[in-house]
């Protein structure tokens, strides 16, 4: 990873996550407080603000200074989770990135531990999780092929009951609806392959 593709792709995830804030902001609003889109635009306006110096660091380095960046700036429950994402990832990924898979399998469990959660419960996990799967099983054109293996993904926690975070205070009416976290995971995880992908 060169520092100019780094810098790439911090610029096409934040400016991705931003350019989406209304949405996220109208999914939360339906089953949770209405926040998850000022709170991803809060850490990605800090993300891009920091692009240029981030991606002068080591790969590993700046995933984890990013990822301290949204601890210190998305607030609500997905600030520490979505931090804890990119910490554990950088901690665990190899300068090279040749050990991807296993990185994001690990940062997966970590983001796991942190939100006492798991897939299946109407969160971020319902992508991510399908994601590490992914990145496990390989094959070719892996970049090309994640954005949708993420959406379907996504568009699966619309039947689901919510069990985790503020949405699971709705109960049953938590049921149909697009979980604002896993959406936003689905636009990370896209604009990250487009720049992998190029
Ligand atoms: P808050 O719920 O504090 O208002 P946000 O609105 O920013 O925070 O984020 C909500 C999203 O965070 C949810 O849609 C869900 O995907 C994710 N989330 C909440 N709690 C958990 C948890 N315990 N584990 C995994 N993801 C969670
Ligand atoms: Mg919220």
């Amino acid at each position: 990873m060169t520092p100019d593709r780094l810098q790439r792709l911090l610029v096409e995830v934040a400016e991705t996550v931003v350019r989406h804030e209304q949405e996220l902001t109208a999914l939360d609003q339906a089953i949770g407080d209405g926040d998850h889109g000022l709170n991803m635009k809060r850490g990605f306006v800090a993300v891009r603000a920091k692009a240029e110096s981030l991606s002068a660091q080591p790969l590993p380095d700046a995933l984890r200074a990013a990822g301290m960046e949204l601890v210190m700036t998305v607030g609500g429950a997905s600030g520490p989770l979505y931090g804890t994402l990119l910490m554990t990832l950088g901690k665990e990924l190899a300068p090279d990135g040749s050990n991807l898979p296993a990185a994001f399998s690990a940062a997966v469990a970590a983001v796991m531990a942190r939100g006492k959660s798991q897939p299946g419960q109407k969160t971020m996990l319902d992508v991510l999780a399908p994601v590490r799967d992914a990145l496990a099983a390989g094959g070719p054109g892996l970049a090309a092929r994640l954005p949708e293996i993420a959406d379907s993904a996504a568009a699966a926690t619309v039947p689901m009951q919510a069990t985790r975070g503020r949405a699971s205070f709705l109960g049953e009416r938590s049921i149909g609806h697009l979980d604002p976290g896993a959406r936003s995971s689905a636009l990370i995880v896209a604009a990250a392959c487009r720049v992998l992908e190029g």
